[in-house]
Protein backbone atom coordinates (compact mmCIF):
# COMPACT_ATOMS: atom_id res chain seq x y z
CA UNK A 1 0.00 0.00 0.00
CA UNK A 2 0.88 3.95 -0.41
CA UNK A 3 2.87 5.57 2.78
CA UNK A 4 3.78 8.90 2.60
CA UNK A 5 7.06 8.54 1.28
CA UNK A 6 5.12 7.81 -1.91
CA UNK A 7 4.04 11.51 -1.71
CA UNK A 8 5.39 13.18 -5.30
CA UNK A 9 5.89 16.67 -3.67
CA UNK A 10 5.22 20.05 -5.60
CA UNK A 11 3.33 18.70 -9.25
CA UNK A 12 0.68 21.36 -10.43
CA UNK A 13 -1.30 18.22 -12.24
CA UNK A 14 -1.65 15.03 -10.33
CA UNK A 15 -3.51 12.13 -12.40
CA UNK A 16 -5.02 9.08 -10.89
CA UNK A 17 -7.05 5.94 -10.93
CA UNK A 18 -9.21 4.86 -8.43
CA UNK A 19 -11.40 1.23 -8.86
CA UNK A 20 -13.88 0.13 -7.17
CA UNK A 21 -14.92 -3.30 -5.43
CA UNK A 22 -17.25 -5.30 -7.82
CA UNK A 23 -20.77 -4.74 -6.19
CA UNK A 24 -23.33 -7.09 -5.66
CA UNK A 25 -25.29 -6.60 -8.57
CA UNK A 26 -22.89 -6.76 -11.02
CA UNK A 27 -21.63 -10.33 -9.25
CA UNK A 28 -25.26 -11.75 -9.22
CA UNK A 29 -24.82 -10.97 -13.14
CA UNK A 30 -21.38 -13.57 -12.74
CA UNK A 31 -19.39 -10.15 -14.24
CA UNK A 32 -15.74 -10.96 -13.90
CA UNK A 33 -13.02 -8.65 -12.43
CA UNK A 34 -10.78 -7.48 -15.59
CA UNK A 35 -8.75 -4.94 -13.24
CA UNK A 36 -5.44 -5.53 -11.36
CA UNK A 37 -3.80 -2.66 -9.52
CA UNK A 38 0.04 -4.52 -9.01
CA UNK A 39 1.94 -1.68 -8.07
CA UNK A 40 0.98 2.13 -6.21
CA UNK A 41 1.26 3.46 -9.95
CA UNK A 42 0.02 0.75 -12.63
CA UNK A 43 -3.33 -0.62 -13.64
CA UNK A 44 -3.86 -3.38 -15.53
CA UNK A 45 -6.65 -4.49 -17.66
CA UNK A 46 -6.75 -7.97 -18.68
CA UNK A 47 -8.64 -10.95 -19.39
CA UNK A 48 -10.51 -12.48 -16.29
CA UNK A 49 -8.41 -14.71 -14.12
CA UNK A 50 -11.03 -17.26 -14.27
CA UNK A 51 -11.63 -19.12 -17.51
CA UNK A 52 -14.50 -18.13 -19.53
CA UNK A 53 -15.75 -18.29 -23.25
CA UNK A 54 -14.72 -14.88 -24.19
CA UNK A 55 -16.96 -13.11 -26.67
CA UNK A 56 -14.40 -10.82 -27.50
CA UNK A 57 -10.85 -11.00 -26.95
CA UNK A 58 -9.65 -8.25 -24.18
CA UNK A 59 -6.17 -7.09 -25.35
CA UNK A 60 -3.64 -6.71 -21.85
CA UNK A 61 -3.11 -3.46 -21.45
CA UNK A 62 -0.99 -1.07 -18.88
CA UNK A 63 -1.33 2.01 -17.14
CA UNK A 64 0.67 4.34 -15.16
CA UNK A 65 -0.93 7.27 -13.10
CA UNK A 66 0.62 9.09 -10.44
CA UNK A 67 -0.98 7.01 -8.11
CA UNK A 68 -3.26 3.83 -8.67
CA UNK A 69 -5.63 3.28 -5.82
CA UNK A 70 -7.38 -0.57 -5.58
CA UNK A 71 -10.43 -1.42 -4.18
CA UNK A 72 -9.47 -2.10 -0.94
CA UNK A 73 -8.06 1.57 -0.55
CA UNK A 74 -10.35 4.00 1.24
CA UNK A 75 -11.79 7.41 0.49
CA UNK A 76 -9.11 8.99 3.35
CA UNK A 77 -6.37 7.17 1.24
CA UNK A 78 -7.26 8.48 -1.99
CA UNK A 79 -7.74 12.14 0.06
CA UNK A 80 -4.03 11.87 0.86
CA UNK A 81 -2.55 11.29 -2.12
CA UNK A 82 -5.11 13.90 -4.08
CA UNK A 83 -7.12 16.51 -2.80
CA UNK A 84 -5.13 17.16 0.86
CA UNK A 85 -1.71 18.67 -0.63
CA UNK A 86 -3.97 21.21 -2.78
CA UNK A 87 -5.47 22.38 0.48
CA UNK A 88 -2.27 24.07 1.18
CA UNK A 89 -2.29 25.58 -2.18
CA UNK A 90 -5.02 27.89 -1.66
CA UNK A 91 -3.52 29.03 1.94
CA UNK A 92 -0.47 30.24 -0.45
CA UNK A 93 -2.95 32.44 -2.77
CA UNK A 94 -3.40 29.50 -5.03
CA UNK A 95 -5.93 28.20 -6.98
CA UNK A 96 -7.09 24.62 -6.95
CA UNK A 97 -9.04 21.99 -8.67
CA UNK A 98 -10.14 18.20 -7.59
CA UNK A 99 -11.70 16.46 -10.67
CA UNK A 100 -13.71 13.06 -10.36
CA UNK A 101 -13.44 11.48 -13.52
CA UNK A 102 -15.28 8.19 -14.90
CA UNK A 103 -18.49 6.54 -15.90
CA UNK A 104 -21.20 6.50 -13.87
CA UNK A 105 -21.65 4.13 -10.98
CA UNK A 106 -17.48 3.87 -11.39
CA UNK A 107 -17.49 5.44 -7.64
CA UNK A 108 -17.04 9.54 -8.27
CA UNK A 109 -19.73 10.44 -6.36
CA UNK A 110 -18.80 7.91 -3.39
CA UNK A 111 -15.37 9.36 -4.17
CA UNK A 112 -16.18 13.32 -3.87
CA UNK A 113 -19.73 13.36 -1.92
CA UNK A 114 -19.17 10.28 0.54
CA UNK A 115 -20.91 7.43 1.22
CA UNK A 116 -24.86 7.20 0.01
CA UNK A 117 -25.16 3.32 -0.45
CA UNK A 118 -28.89 1.55 1.00
CA UNK A 119 -28.90 3.29 4.44
CA UNK A 120 -26.01 5.05 4.45
CA UNK A 121 -26.10 8.55 3.90
CA UNK A 122 -22.80 9.74 5.32
CA UNK A 123 -21.56 12.82 3.57
CA UNK A 124 -18.80 13.56 5.92
CA UNK A 125 -16.18 10.96 4.57
CA UNK A 126 -16.23 12.33 0.85
CA UNK A 127 -13.64 14.32 -0.39
CA UNK A 128 -15.64 17.61 -0.29
CA UNK A 129 -16.03 17.14 3.65
CA UNK A 130 -11.92 15.94 4.36
CA UNK A 131 -10.87 19.21 2.33
CA UNK A 132 -12.88 21.59 4.60
CA UNK A 133 -11.98 19.57 7.56
CA UNK A 134 -8.73 20.49 6.66
CA UNK A 135 -9.40 23.87 5.59
CA UNK A 136 -10.22 24.64 9.44
CA UNK A 137 -7.13 22.76 10.78
CA UNK A 138 -5.15 24.77 8.76
CA UNK A 139 -6.66 28.12 9.89
CA UNK A 140 -5.98 27.44 13.37
CA UNK A 141 -2.19 27.24 12.63
CA UNK A 142 -0.53 30.74 14.14
CA UNK A 143 0.63 32.08 10.85
CA UNK A 144 -2.79 31.91 8.87
CA UNK A 145 -4.73 32.38 12.21
CA UNK A 146 -3.25 35.88 12.06
CA UNK A 147 -3.95 36.69 8.51
CA UNK A 148 -7.90 36.75 9.55
CA UNK A 149 -9.14 34.86 6.37
CA UNK A 150 -12.80 33.77 5.68
CA UNK A 151 -14.08 31.06 4.81
CA UNK A 152 -17.41 30.72 2.37
CA UNK A 153 -18.95 27.62 0.41
CA UNK A 154 -20.91 27.64 -3.32
CA UNK A 155 -22.40 24.31 -4.48
CA UNK A 156 -23.83 24.52 -8.09
CA UNK A 157 -24.37 22.37 -10.83
CA UNK A 158 -23.69 22.41 -14.23
CA UNK A 159 -26.50 20.62 -16.85
CA UNK A 160 -26.85 20.84 -20.61
CA UNK A 161 -24.43 24.16 -20.44
CA UNK A 162 -26.82 26.03 -17.65
CA UNK A 163 -25.88 26.54 -14.53
CA UNK A 164 -28.00 25.78 -11.58
CA UNK A 165 -27.72 26.59 -7.43
CA UNK A 166 -27.50 23.89 -5.32
CA UNK A 167 -27.67 26.31 -2.43
CA UNK A 168 -30.59 28.53 -3.69
CA UNK A 169 -33.37 26.56 -4.66
CA UNK A 170 -32.02 25.52 -7.85
CA UNK A 171 -32.10 29.01 -9.27
CA UNK A 172 -30.59 29.64 -12.66
CA UNK A 173 -27.44 31.56 -12.74
CA UNK A 174 -26.33 33.62 -15.75
CA UNK A 175 -22.33 33.44 -16.51
CA UNK A 176 -20.68 36.83 -17.22
CA UNK A 177 -17.35 37.34 -18.42
CA UNK A 178 -15.72 41.14 -18.55
CA UNK A 179 -13.31 43.32 -20.26
CA UNK A 180 -10.55 41.56 -18.73
CA UNK A 181 -11.81 38.09 -19.11
CA UNK A 182 -13.20 37.99 -15.70
CA UNK A 183 -15.87 35.41 -15.22
CA UNK A 184 -18.40 35.55 -13.21
CA UNK A 185 -21.65 33.23 -11.83
CA UNK A 186 -23.93 36.01 -11.26
CA UNK A 187 -25.58 35.95 -7.98
CA UNK A 188 -24.53 32.47 -7.26
CA UNK A 189 -24.44 32.34 -3.27
CA UNK A 190 -21.34 32.08 -1.37
CA UNK A 191 -22.14 30.94 2.34
CA UNK A 192 -20.52 31.87 4.87
CA UNK A 193 -18.61 28.95 6.71
CA UNK A 194 -17.41 28.77 10.61
CA UNK A 195 -16.46 25.20 10.91
CA UNK A 196 -16.92 21.57 9.10
CA UNK A 197 -20.57 20.80 10.17
CA UNK A 198 -21.42 23.61 8.40
CA UNK A 199 -20.08 22.87 5.62
CA UNK A 200 -21.60 18.87 6.12
CA UNK A 201 -25.40 20.82 5.79
CA UNK A 202 -24.62 22.54 3.10
CA UNK A 203 -23.42 19.72 1.09
CA UNK A 204 -26.53 17.46 2.25
CA UNK A 205 -28.61 20.29 1.47
CA UNK A 206 -27.13 21.06 -2.45
CA UNK A 207 -27.86 17.30 -3.01
CA UNK A 208 -30.76 16.78 -2.03
CA UNK A 209 -31.40 19.77 -3.90
CA UNK A 210 -29.66 18.36 -6.91
CA UNK A 211 -31.93 15.63 -7.17
CA UNK A 212 -34.85 17.16 -5.99
CA UNK A 213 -37.80 16.19 -8.58
CA UNK A 214 -36.03 13.53 -10.67
CA UNK A 215 -37.00 10.20 -11.17
CA UNK A 216 -33.88 8.65 -10.86
CA UNK A 217 -31.07 10.57 -8.56
CA UNK A 218 -28.97 8.73 -10.76
CA UNK A 219 -30.03 9.46 -13.71
CA UNK A 220 -29.75 13.19 -13.51
CA UNK A 221 -26.55 12.96 -11.72
CA UNK A 222 -24.59 11.37 -14.66
CA UNK A 223 -25.85 13.95 -16.82
CA UNK A 224 -24.18 17.09 -14.74
CA UNK A 225 -21.38 18.55 -13.68
CA UNK A 226 -21.47 19.22 -9.86
CA UNK A 227 -19.29 21.89 -8.37
CA UNK A 228 -18.58 22.16 -4.48
CA UNK A 229 -15.96 25.32 -3.90
CA UNK A 230 -14.42 26.26 -0.79
CA UNK A 231 -13.00 30.01 -0.92
CA UNK A 232 -10.90 31.78 1.36
CA UNK A 233 -11.68 35.88 1.73
CA UNK A 234 -9.19 37.74 3.16
CA UNK A 235 -10.94 41.35 3.99
CA UNK A 236 -12.96 40.81 0.93
CA UNK A 237 -10.74 39.65 -1.72
CA UNK A 238 -10.38 36.55 -2.76
CA UNK A 239 -7.51 34.94 -1.12
CA UNK A 240 -7.64 31.07 -2.84
CA UNK A 241 -10.07 28.43 -4.56
CA UNK A 242 -10.49 25.26 -3.82
CA UNK A 243 -12.99 23.66 -6.59
CA UNK A 244 -14.46 20.19 -6.13
CA UNK A 245 -15.98 18.81 -9.00
CA UNK A 246 -17.86 15.47 -9.37
CA UNK A 247 -18.37 15.40 -13.04
CA UNK A 248 -21.37 13.97 -15.68
CA UNK A 249 -20.88 10.26 -16.19
CA UNK A 250 -18.23 9.93 -19.67
CA UNK A 251 -19.96 7.05 -21.28
CA UNK A 252 -21.74 9.38 -23.44
CA UNK A 253 -21.06 7.46 -26.95
CA UNK A 254 -24.69 5.64 -26.93
CA UNK A 255 -26.67 9.22 -26.55
CA UNK A 256 -24.88 10.15 -30.05
CA UNK A 257 -27.21 7.91 -31.77
CA UNK A 258 -30.53 8.65 -28.98
CA UNK A 259 -33.41 8.95 -30.74
CA UNK A 260 -34.52 11.54 -27.95
CA UNK A 261 -33.44 14.78 -29.25
CA UNK A 262 -32.74 16.21 -25.84
CA UNK A 263 -30.36 13.46 -24.53
CA UNK A 264 -28.47 14.40 -27.89
CA UNK A 265 -27.79 17.37 -27.25
CA UNK A 266 -27.14 16.62 -23.37
CA UNK A 267 -24.93 13.98 -24.18
CA UNK A 268 -23.47 16.08 -27.19
CA UNK A 269 -22.59 18.73 -24.02
CA UNK A 270 -20.97 16.59 -22.00
CA UNK A 271 -18.71 15.55 -24.84
CA UNK A 272 -17.79 18.92 -25.48
CA UNK A 273 -16.82 20.12 -22.03
CA UNK A 274 -15.04 16.79 -21.08
CA UNK A 275 -12.55 17.57 -24.19
CA UNK A 276 -12.44 21.42 -23.38
CA UNK A 277 -11.70 19.98 -19.60
CA UNK A 278 -9.03 17.96 -21.23
CA UNK A 279 -7.38 20.44 -23.13
CA UNK A 280 -7.37 23.43 -20.14
CA UNK A 281 -5.84 21.06 -17.97
CA UNK A 282 -3.47 19.75 -20.66
CA UNK A 283 -2.35 23.49 -21.50
CA UNK A 284 -1.91 24.53 -17.41
CA UNK A 285 0.71 21.15 -17.76
CA UNK A 286 2.40 22.82 -20.41
CA UNK A 287 2.36 26.44 -18.43
CA UNK A 288 0.91 27.47 -22.18
CA UNK A 289 -0.40 31.00 -22.34
CA UNK A 290 -3.54 30.37 -23.99
CA UNK A 291 -6.41 28.05 -22.16
CA UNK A 292 -9.22 27.04 -24.40
CA UNK A 293 -11.41 27.57 -21.60
CA UNK A 294 -14.58 29.36 -23.74
CA UNK A 295 -15.38 25.82 -25.29
CA UNK A 296 -17.55 24.68 -22.73
CA UNK A 297 -19.41 26.26 -19.66
CA UNK A 298 -17.64 24.12 -16.99
CA UNK A 299 -14.34 25.13 -18.38
CA UNK A 300 -15.46 29.27 -18.49
CA UNK A 301 -16.94 29.30 -14.98
CA UNK A 302 -13.70 27.32 -13.81
CA UNK A 303 -11.36 29.74 -15.98
CA UNK A 304 -9.29 31.58 -13.03
CA UNK A 305 -8.28 28.31 -11.83
CA UNK A 306 -6.70 27.31 -15.39
CA UNK A 307 -4.44 29.91 -15.22
CA UNK A 308 -1.30 31.75 -13.10
CA UNK A 309 1.21 30.72 -11.65
CA UNK A 310 -0.09 28.85 -8.22
CA UNK A 311 -2.98 26.46 -9.87
CA UNK A 312 -2.63 22.98 -9.43
CA UNK A 313 -5.40 20.41 -10.30
CA UNK A 314 -5.90 16.88 -9.49
CA UNK A 315 -8.00 14.36 -11.53
CA UNK A 316 -9.25 11.14 -10.05
CA UNK A 317 -10.39 8.63 -12.51
CA UNK A 318 -13.13 5.87 -11.29
CA UNK A 319 -13.35 2.58 -13.30
CA UNK A 320 -15.54 -0.30 -12.39
CA UNK A 321 -13.83 -3.05 -12.61
CA UNK A 322 -16.04 -5.42 -14.33
CA UNK A 323 -15.75 -6.83 -18.04
CA UNK A 324 -19.26 -5.57 -19.12
CA UNK A 325 -17.67 -2.15 -18.59
CA UNK A 326 -14.22 -2.34 -19.73
CA UNK A 327 -14.64 -0.29 -22.83
CA UNK A 328 -16.15 2.96 -20.60
CA UNK A 329 -12.86 1.50 -18.30
CA UNK A 330 -10.66 1.70 -21.10
CA UNK A 331 -11.82 4.92 -22.60
CA UNK A 332 -11.40 6.49 -18.63
CA UNK A 333 -8.03 5.17 -18.33
CA UNK A 334 -6.63 6.64 -22.02
CA UNK A 335 -8.85 10.23 -21.05
CA UNK A 336 -6.48 10.26 -17.95
CA UNK A 337 -3.44 9.41 -19.41
CA UNK A 338 -3.66 12.11 -21.96
CA UNK A 339 -4.36 14.75 -19.60
CA UNK A 340 -1.06 14.70 -18.19
P1 LIG B 1 -20.93 7.56 -9.83
O1 LIG B 1 -21.09 8.80 -9.00
O2 LIG B 1 -19.61 7.52 -10.55
O3 LIG B 1 -22.07 7.33 -10.74
P2 LIG B 1 -21.28 6.22 -7.33
O4 LIG B 1 -20.30 6.96 -6.49
O5 LIG B 1 -22.71 6.59 -7.16
O6 LIG B 1 -20.89 6.30 -8.86
O7 LIG B 1 -21.05 4.67 -7.05
C1 LIG B 1 -21.92 3.66 -7.53
C2 LIG B 1 -22.14 2.63 -6.44
O8 LIG B 1 -20.92 1.98 -6.09
C3 LIG B 1 -22.65 3.25 -5.15
O9 LIG B 1 -23.58 2.37 -4.57
C4 LIG B 1 -21.43 3.36 -4.28
O10 LIG B 1 -21.74 3.31 -2.92
C5 LIG B 1 -20.59 2.17 -4.72
N1 LIG B 1 -19.15 2.46 -4.63
C6 LIG B 1 -18.48 3.35 -5.38
N2 LIG B 1 -17.17 3.38 -5.08
C7 LIG B 1 -17.01 2.48 -4.09
C8 LIG B 1 -15.86 2.03 -3.33
N3 LIG B 1 -14.64 2.53 -3.56
N4 LIG B 1 -16.08 1.08 -2.41
C9 LIG B 1 -17.31 0.58 -2.19
N5 LIG B 1 -18.41 0.95 -2.86
C10 LIG B 1 -18.28 1.88 -3.81
MG1 LIG C 1 -22.63 10.21 -9.09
Amino acid sequence: PLTSNDLIEEHRICVCVRARPLNKKEQSLKDLDVITIPSKDVVMVHEPKQKVDLTRYLENQTFRFDYAFDENSTNEMVYRFTAQPLVETIFERGMATCFAYGQTGSGKTHTMGGDFSGKNQDCSKGIYALSARDVFLMLKKPVYKKMDLQVFATFFEIYSGKVFDLLNRKAKLRVLEDGKQQVQVVGLQERDVKCTEDVLKLIEMGNSCRTSGQTSANAHSSRSHAVFQIILRRRGKMHGKFSLIDLAGNERGADTSSADRQTRLEGAEINKSLLALKECIRALGRNKPHTPFRASKLTQVLRDSFIGENSRTCMIATISPGMASCENTLNTLRYANRVK
